[in-house]
């Protein structure tokens, strides 16, 4: 791969790393395939309290010899940028201090990729090393109803953030996938109603299903807490949606993007300085 690695402006004291093992996959639907993964390292994991926590999941570069043990801090420090790991980022589905494991949910989007077929074929014993974890969203406690719209990609965050709610809360969801046979079970409160919305061949990132769903869904009145993420172009259509449309203001409003169609990740986080990657 020709693709300079991803930078960040993180460190070794805000996002440490944790080196696990798989511990089992899960396949849960066609396009999602769970990786739980604990081991000696759970023990350096520090929760951060957000229910979109994330981590970096690092991709030494076949051919390139890093010393040894693998720290990607280390390896920053010491080699040059073109040789550093990838990074790939993943939300963290659950994390179970008790069991000492941690559940990632990765989708599955074809050959393509680092991340997605690592995941569709890893097995007990590989070994999953991530730094993290970062994030910034807790539902607005104050908030009269909530709003969740977002593809696969997504999925994982806003799934834990249903479960994350009050019992009483409510709400609308609007969830992407490839086809019905992807629609997974959540437990979310009663008064949030889920609508799954199927792709049916439309490739992932090339359908207005979401952005029209939630454009023409009938909004509550009160003051609505809203969590939106998922391919880039389909989050500044909803960007629109929200601040034009709708009038939000920016405090209501989680908005980003989690990959984008036709780019590795490390392409889709350079962008982000251009004005085609800013949401
Ligand atoms: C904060 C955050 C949290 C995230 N959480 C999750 C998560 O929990 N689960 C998850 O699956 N993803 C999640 N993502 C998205 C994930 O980081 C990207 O999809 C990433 O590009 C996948 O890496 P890869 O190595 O599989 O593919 P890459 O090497 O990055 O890309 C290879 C090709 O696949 C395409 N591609 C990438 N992702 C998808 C997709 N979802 N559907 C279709 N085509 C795709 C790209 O456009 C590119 O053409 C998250 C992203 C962010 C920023």
């Amino acid at each position: 791969m020709s693709i300079v690695p991803a930078a960040t402006s993180a460190s070794k004291k805000t996002r440490p790393q944790i080196n696990l093992e798989v511990v089992r996959r899960e396949e849960l639907s066609p396009h999602m395939v769970r990786i739980v993964a604990g081991g000696e390292g759970f023990g350096d994991f520090v929760n951060n309290g957000f229910v979109d926590r994330y981590v970096k999941i690092v991709f030494p570069q076949p051919g390139v010899e890093y010393p040894a043990p693998l720290d990607l801090w280390t390896i920053r420090e010491t080699m040059p940028r073109e040789q550093w790991p990838y990074t790939r980022t993943y939300t963290l589905r659950w994390v179970d201090p008790a069991a000492r494991e941690l559940a990632i949910d990765f989708v599955v989007h074809g050959d393509e990729g680092l991340a997605g077929p690592w995941a569709a074929k890893a097995q007990p014993g590989d070994a999953l090393t991530f730094t993290g974890p970062g994030g910034a969203y807790n539902p607005n406690p104050d908030a009269d109803w909530y709003l969740f719209a977002g593809d696969e990609a997504a999925l994982p965050a806003i799934a834990a953030s249903l479960e994350a709610l009050p019992p009483e809360a409510t709400g609308l969801a609007f969830l992407e996938v490839d086809s019905d046979a992807d629609i997974q079970l959540i437990a979310a409160p009663a008064g949030v109603q889920i609508t799954w919305l199927a792709r049916n061949g439309v490739p992932a990132g090339s359908s207005d299903l979401l952005v029209k769903a939630v454009a023409d869904a009938e909004w509550p009145g009160g003051t609505v807490d809203v969590f939106a993420h998922g391919e880039r172009g389909y989050m500044k259509a909803l960007r629109d949606v929200f601040f034009t449309q709708r009038g939000l203001e920016r405090r209501q409003v989680s908005l980003s993007g989690y990959w984008a169609q036709d780019r590795v990740e490390d392409a889709f986080q350079a962008e982000k300085k251009l004005p085609v990657g800013q949401i």
